[in-house]
């Protein structure tokens, strides 16, 4: 077996020993006899599962008692019309911050349902960098305030939560959830989808703050509302059982390994390797300001699109694959998830030095 360094934004790498458990337990989880995939949801085995997930992820992210854990489908984008429905119908207002094609997808989805304020944007230098915003630039009355506090395609992250007072912060978390430590009071909502830092595509998690659960405008759809599934422990219909199963094993493996706090030590190491290449590098650039740099999604170039396309080419043929950065961006990105190991940034590293050699 020969497996390759997957440096895709998602869906994304996982880690190895939870393929391994999963391939285990493949044809009898836990002397049931049966397959996860084959399990009913109504079933006592399947409950321990979806209990477990929820238990985990509240331990490793510490999330307090007032907090829903949702598990749901229609990826992170469905929470785009979902949030307004549900969080925005006190007055019908809400602000956003334009920080990337997620956030304007976000955003012009609140404006069908309600009043949508652009409050900050970075648009003006392709999202390299994030606007700087605080409290005083939120609109009157607006009933929450939306950010993407990682942007997965530009590789910005916000390295320092903004102040917003006691505005409902709510926070697109899907390409940086589990990978640092993050204050769950501090947000009425965060959400994720599974498939860059949590598992395989198919579920995203909610966690939102129990009071802004109730109040969804009057034609939302019962599958839209967060209620349908608060009150029904994501169990109102049939959930993504699979999907669900894999979240708990990487759930759990990040709990072995210390919780996130060892993971963040772990990224902020792997990103550094990267990010000290890329500074000192004359062929080699990242796009970020370094202040806002993510350390999950690194996008860089060359100055020249015939050396991107063929250090993606070369790589790719080294075992190095999904480098090719967003067809927004250009260039490439290498996303370095919690389940990329060192190693793998080492040999990337390693590779981008002897490419730049040998092409001088
Ligand atoms: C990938 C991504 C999305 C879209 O997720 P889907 O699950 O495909 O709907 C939204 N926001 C961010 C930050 C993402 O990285």
């Amino acid at each position: 077996m020969s497996r390759v360094y997957n440096f895709s934004a998602g869906p994304s790498m996982l880690p190895l020993e939870v393929l391994e458990r999963a391939q285990k337990e493949m044809l009898d989880c836990n002397g049931s006899g049966q397959s996860v995939m084959e399990m009913s949801h109504r079933s006592k085995e399947y409950q321990a599962i979806i209990d477990d997930a929820e238990a985990l992820l509240r331990e490793i992210m510490n999330i307090p008692d007032n907090y829903k854990v949702l598990f749901l489908q229609g990826g992170a984008s469905t929470q785009f019309a979902m949030i307004p429905l549900n969080l925005g119908n006190k007055n019908k207002k809400a602000d956003y911050v334009i920080t990337g094609q997620w956030a304007k997808k976000a955003f012009a989805e609140g404006k069908r349902y309600l009043e949508a304020h652009d409050i900050a944007s970075s648009a003006d230098k392709t999202f390299s960098y994030l606007p700087k915003v605080d409290k005083s630039m939120l609109t009157p009355g607006a009933d929450f305030v939306h950010i993407t506090y990682n942007n997965t395609i530009y590789g910005t992250h916000f390295n320092t939560m903004p102040d917003f007072g006691d505005a409902v912060v709510v926070s697109d978390m899907s390409s940086c959830i589990l990978s640092e430590e993050v204050d769950v009071s501090k947000f009425g909502l965060i959400y994720a989808g599974a498939q860059k830092n949590m598992g395989p595509a198919g579920v995203t998690v909610v966690i939102v703050r129990e009071d802004l659960i109730g109040n969804a405008m009057e034609f939302t759809p019962t599958m839209l509302n967060y209620e349908t599934h608060a009150s029904n422990g994501s169990m109102f219909n049939t959930p993504p059982t699979y999907a669900i199963y894999i979240c708990k094993l990487v759930f759990e493996w990040i709990k072995n390994m210390g919780g996130i706090p060892v993971m963040h030590e772990k990224n902020v190491k792997k990103a550094k390797v990267l990010y000290d290449f890329l500074d000192q590098s004359s062929m080699f650039k990242g796009t970020v300001v370094p202040e806002d740099r993510s350390l999950m999604n690194v996008p860089f170039v060359t100055d020249s699109d015939e050396l991107n396309a063929k250090f993606i080419a070369e790589a790719k043929a080294k075992g190095f694959v999904n480098l090719k950065g967003h067809r927004t961006v250009g260039g490439m990105r290498a996303s370095i998830y919690n389940a990329m190991p060192l190693e793998g940034v080492e040999a990337l590293v390693a590779f981008m030095k002897e490419f730049e050699a040998n092409n001088k």
